[in-house]
């Protein structure tokens, strides 16, 4: 039985994207193994391989089956793998490297988004006994008829949350580009504050709004176990953020995050009859045709109509909108069924809203004062969204960042 503590590393993309940098990776697991810690290591594809083998594909089908996709794409994380064991050893730490199924991680059959079942630990600690450091593939496992399987673009937090909870460590170190949470996109907004902690249900919503940092089932994943989520940079040794349970934060900031998203779109059926059943036959079958809904918005107009506008996923909008024309005779829709592609969703979020009053008028307030049309809004315990033009997404997450955070937390 191994006794030594567990840390669970994941190292994103840009951290392993060259040797210089997979050396510099064995270089920081070495600090954990010389003070006597088992060290667990989820490691992506190397920088934007999982991207370059997405367009050779292109090259030769352009519709390719989703099994040979992830086929393909759980290569990238083979080169990963096996490079940093490598180094690791030539440093003179043993370690040794697993993909997915050689660990039994085990998925459900759905290609490109697979969720996991079961992940085997027998393998991990026989060798985390002998004293290796154990390099497993990211974002890869297996179906019941062992086909490879993928979780989804940047699902490598995921294999590292979910390790992390079977191995049970409370501790997962997700290394990456940036030192941590972002109060908003350093790209957009330029005095942003890096968050020393945020909840899980703040990261979730972030997560689910725009923000790109961490997988959203990592987190789901780590609220489950109760895991703390240390995310930092790989290129320094400074603190992250830590995210975790919201009853240990010691700072609850009134808003944590503000985010825009800019890959849905919005669809509009107006005139249709309002009586029970309508919504639910129309989403129902959004939701067998696999399709994505995000913010939905009925309101009654008069004789009896309503109008639903909901969003979608920009990728799905077709699909979406021939879903509702086979609807049109049995709903006697006689209005055009309109759609809008550039729209923006921007949102804030915050734990401190649970006990606040007025947040939203605020926000909107602060998009009228820039002359920016409210188009949607949805709420939700601890988030509020509003839908805009494309052309105002910058201004009013720099505009809503201002008055809620850099003016100081009311
Ligand atoms: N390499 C995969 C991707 O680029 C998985 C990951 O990075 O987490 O999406
Ligand atoms: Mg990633």
């Amino acid at each position: 039985m191994n006794d030594k503590k567990i840390v669970v590393q994941k190292y994103g993309g840009t951290s392993v994207g060259t040797p210089e940098r997979i050396k510099a990776v064995a270089e920081k697991i070495r600090q954990y193994v010389d003070r006597g810690i088992s060290v667990v290591v989820v490691v992506s594809a190397m920088g934007h391989a999982t991207d370059e083998l997405i367009k050779l594909s292109m090259e030769i089908n352009e519709n390719p089956s989703r099994r040979e996709m992830d086929m393909l794409l759980s290569t990238g994380e083979q080169v990963s793998i096996s490079l940093l064991a490598m180094a690791l050893q030539n440093i003179g730490i043993d370690a040794v490297s697993f993909t997915g199924s050689q660990i039994k991680l085990v998925t459900d059959g759905n290609f490109s988004n697979a969720k996991i079942q079961s992940i085997s630990t027998e393998r991990i600690m026989k060798y985390l006994n002998e004293n290796n450091v154990v390099i497993v593939a990211g974002f890869q496992g297996i179906d019941d008829d062992e086909n490879i399987t993928t979780l989804g673009r940047g699902g490598s937090d995921t294999t590292a949350v979910a390790l992390a909870a079977v191995l049970k460590s409370r501790d997962c170190e997700i290394y990456t580009d940036v030192n941590g949470v972002y109060t908003a996109d350093p790209r957009i907004v330029e005095h942003t504050k890096k968050l020393n902690e945020i909840s899980y249900d703040e990261m979730l919503e972030l997560a689910r709004l725009g923000a790109g940092v961490l997988h959203s089932r990592s987190v789901e994943f780590a609220k489950k176990y109760n895991i703390k989520l240390h995310v930092r940079s790989s290129f320094n040794s400074e603190e992250g953020t830590i995210v975790m349970p919201r009853e240990e934060m010691m700072e609850k900031f009134l808003i944590s995050g503000v985010t825009s998203k800019l890959n849905e779109a919005k669809i509009t059926i107006r005139d249709i009859p309002d009586r029970p059943g309508i919504a639910a036959k129309l989403f129902e079958l959004l939701g067998k045709n696999k399709i994505y809904v995000n913010m939905i918005v009925q309101s009654t107009g008069h004789d009896n109509k309503a109008s639903i506008s909901f969003t979608v996923l920009k990728e799905n909008l077709k699909d979406a909108i021939a879903i509702c024309n086979s609807l049109r005779g049995e709903f006697g829709i006689s209005q055009g069924i309109e759609s809008k592609e550039n729209i923006a969703i921007v949102s804030a979020v915050g734990v401190g809203m649970l006990s606040a009053w007025g947040v939203a008028g605020r926000m909107f307030k602060v998009l009228s004062d820039h002359g920016i049309n409210i188009e949607m809004i949805s709420t939700s315990e601890i988030g509020i969204s509003c839908v805009i033009d494309t052309k105002y997404a910058e201004l009013a997450v720099k505009a809503i960042h201002e008055i809620f955070i850099e003016l100081g937390q009311v």
